[in-house]
């Protein structure tokens, strides 16, 4: 099975039930992080939900595979209180408030 590659390309593209999906070129599945890149250029990681449709682009005609996006809409990084520092149970690191992490990618 193919993991992503360099030349792999990823855009948001609407979904039917009009949320906001990926369109990935090349093999893609559930789980899968992509670097998704925006109309104004930037980028965002985003990981794949669900493959709903594979097939050929109507554009550029290339093998596209259109997902949902894995919402991650709770916050799973739950840092407690460990003598006076946040210990995050998620990536195990001593955080401060307001930093990334690298596990969960959610803010401390
Ligand atoms: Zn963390």
């Amino acid at each position: 099975m193919n993991t992503a590659t360099a030349a792999q390309t990823a855009t948001y593209t609407k979904l039917n039930n009009g949320d906001w999906g990926i369109k990935v070129t090349g093999d893609i599945s559930t789980g899968a992080s992509v670097t998704v890149t925006k109309r104004d250029g930037s980028t965002k990681t985003e990981i794949v939900g669900k493959v709903v449709w594979t097939g050929k682009d109507k554009y550029s005609n290339a093998d596209v595979s259109i997902c949902t996006v894995q919402q991650v809409q709770r916050v799973s990084c739950r840092p407690a209180y460990r003598g006076g520092r946040r210990e995050c149970d998620e990536c195990g690191d001593y955080v401060t408030a307001g930093t990334r992490c690298w596990e969960t990618g959610m803010m401390h």
